[in-house]
């Protein structure tokens, strides 16, 4: 989830007085590599996923799962051979180890993350190795667990906050003047606490805004669910604040881990030069909606059923460091601006050249440093990246480490720390990425909205037809740019339960038109129709396109074909709601199991058999075809080569 830089973090009053210093150098950081590789083309396309799994420990006895807070000790083995490649690489150069996966930390310490250790390339015959690095990831990590545990991927960790869903045990600790949420249901070793960046985040979060975060989501009011719902946190300890900021009829929560604690699916690409990466930032980005509705995976919240199906607003809420002035609640005294959105959020701008065809793509009103944007005007950047720059500047540091501030004021201008510690706590659905210096890595766009699936088949699926799509995408020069407020009303449509079957999203249906001055064709359309089609029309659907664009391939081995070819009949079935979603399939589950009461609550049992079951399926020894169904294989997936 962001950078782990060594040293000591620092408080929020102690970073204060640097706040402007980080500012000035990131972009003067920001100017200087941009103009030394703006103009460098030729890069290999590369790309790669993210998983981030949770650790479950099943008690079989009392039938109670709970998150296991392993990751540090679990880590500490993953990361092993990455260690000796990069001792053996300092010694003498190079190194014969072969890494097929790579782990980082992330917030939870019932998380990790892991990603493919060597990115894919171009070729087709990638994508029937997708899954089965997956898999070879998750199998890395289940040889390191203990009989009675498992790793799941999934978005949420449904009982999160509730008593005793930690293993080992752990309590909120709200009135220790050292607790760095002092959250009611949190308790601070379910932050991984093995790097400090992670406890101070949430401490400078919460300073800078001044208060607790608050999470509200609408709870699902089911037959038995006390209408109105509202809880009774004075036994809690709490000091009156929790009361305040619950709103009825929502369940509440109070810290950082409830968002940053859930999990996702990302994908990174690297692209040839700094226009494609421009060109992907912006098409890319009104596809985030659609595919947060189709993978939605969150239906439960501390330990309810609630009426959303996706984690995405219960993140960006967690992570809310703006003030009340910030947030439009008190009249601007201490702050400069007043920000509509959280740092995790959508994007507010398009950067691409596409996007000055007409003048409608970028319709709302940008908040950005005039300050800062005239400096990138001035350094030779162009418009649109620097109000791209300017606008991640509006927000302050939250993370700063004692080593990385010279007590001169001086700073490094061939880094891009100081621009990366912005840019790394602005997480948005697209991260536009400026190469990291000295690393012979190009300009890269990051994916962010996908919710976690239960199985590797079904992230595999996600994933190549996202990569796919980009590739369509820049070899015929698609545009499905559409106005940035109708992409953020698609974002809010997304995350409403069964989006895929209740909900109408704005799309755009001419989208072969390479460059225009004319208003775009936008219609509302269904998940299912903007990826299967609409019967009778001249608009074919996003996966008939990933067909067509196959279909005009030379590489593509039967093998591959077939893989692909299950991929696009999950997400075309999940789509036309023929096959459940994630999250309506662990709805159904939880609601009808024989111990759930009608009352929205998720109850421990319900959850045992829920985490047993989904590690059944995800091992393939259970299936239900209502969630996915895979043919059989008729040959096995190849080893990653690169
Ligand atoms: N877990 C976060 C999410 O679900 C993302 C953290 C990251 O940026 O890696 O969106
Ligand atoms: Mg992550």
């Amino acid at each position: 989830m962001g950078l782990l830089s060594a040293g000591e973090p620092m408080s929020w009053e102690e970073m204060k007085p640097w706040q402007l210093h980080v500012r000035k150098y990131g972009v003067k950081q920001f100017i200087k590599l941009y103009n030394r590789l703006k103009d460098e083309k030729g890069r290999a396309l590369k790309w790669g996923d993210e998983v981030e799994y949770i650790i479950v420990k099943l008690d079989h006895e009392s039938r109670k799962a709970r998150v296991s807070l392993k990751a540090e000790e679990l880590l500490a083995k993953l990361t092993v051979k990455e260690e000796l490649m990069k001792e053996e690489v300092e010694k003498t150069g190079s190194s014969q180890i072969e890494l097929l996966s790579l782990w980082r930390p992330e917030y939870a310490s019932y998380m990790v993350e892991g990603t493919p250790g060597v990115p894919y390339e171009g070729s087709m015959s990638f994508f029937n190795t997708v899954e089965h690095n997956m898999r070879v990831r998750r199998n890395e990590l289940e040889a390191l667990l203990e009989k009675d545990e498992i790793c799941v991927s999934l978005s949420t960790y449904p009982r999160l906050g509730c008593p005793d869903f930690t293993f080992p045990p752990t309590h909120p600790d709200p009135q220790n003047p050292d607790n760095f949420t002092k959250s009611l249901f949190w308790p601070s070793k379910a932050t991984f606490l093995g790097h400090p960046r992670f406890s101070r985040l949430s401490a400078n979060i919460r300073e800078r805004r001044g208060e607790k975060v608050a999470i509200n989501v609408p709870i699902f009011k089911d037959v038995n669910t006390p209408d109105p719902f509202i809880e009774d946190f004075s036994g809690l300890g709490d000091d009156g604040s929790s009361a305040n900021a619950a709103k009825p009829d929502h369940v509440y929560m109070d810290a950082m881990g409830f968002g940053m604690g859930l999990c996702c699916l990302q994908l990174t690409f690297q692209a040839d030069n700094i226009c494609e990466a421009r060109s992907l930032y912006d098409q890319l980005a009104p596809l985030c909606p659609i595919m947060l509705a189709l993978t939605a995976a969150s239906p439960c919240h501390r330990g309810y059923l609630v009426d959303t199906d996706c984690r995405w607003d219960i993140i960006a809420a967690s992570v809310d460091d703006r003030t009340r002035e910030e947030r439009g609640l008190d009249p601007l005294v201490h702050n400069k601006f007043v920000i509509p959105k959280s740092r995790y959020d959508s994007i507010d701008s398009y950067l691409s050249g596409c996007c000055k065809n007409w003048n409608g793509y970028n319709d709302k009103e940008l908040i950005y440093d005039e300050e800062i944007f005239k400096e990138l005007c001035d350094g030779g950047v162009d418009v649109l990246m620097a109000q791209h720059v300017a606008h991640l500047f509006i927000r302050d540091s939250v993370s700063m480490f004692q080593n990385k501030i010279k007590s001169d004021g001086s700073y490094d201008e061939d880094d891009l720390d100081h621009f990366e510690n912005i840019q790394s706590t602005n997480w948005q659905t697209m991260r536009f990425k400026p190469p990291p210096p000295g690393q012979g890595i190009g300009w890269r766009v990051e994916f962010r909205p996908c919710e976690l699936q239960i199985s590797d088949f079904e992230n595999a699926a996600v994933v190549c037809f996202v990569v796919l799509l980009t590739r369509a995408i820049l070899s015929y020069k698609w545009n499905l740019l559409m106005p940035i407020s109708l992409m953020d009303e698609n974002m809010k449509r997304a995350q409403k339960r069964d989006a895929v079957l209740n909900q109408k999203f704005y799309w755009r249906k001419d989208i072969f038109t390479v460059s225009e001055d004319s208003d775009p064709q936008i219609e509302e359309l269904s998940v299912d129709e903007i990826l299967n089609g609409i019967p009778g029309s001249d608009y074919q659907g996003l996966l008939a396109l990933v067909r067509e664009y196959m279909r005009g391939l030379d590489d593509v081995e039967a093998d591959t074909s077939c893989t692909l070819s299950n991929y696009w009949q999950l997400l075309s079935q999940r789509a036309s709601g023929k096959l459940k979603t994630n999250a309506r399939w662990i709805r159904d589950y939880i609601s009808k199991h024989p111990s759930y009461r009608g009352d929205s609550m998720v109850p421990e049992n319900t959850l045992y058999d829920l985490m047993v079951d989904i590690d059944k399926i995800q091992k393939g020894e259970l299936k239900d075809a209502a969630l996915f169904v895979r043919a059989e294989r008729k040959s096995k997936t190849k080893d990653i080569k690169s």
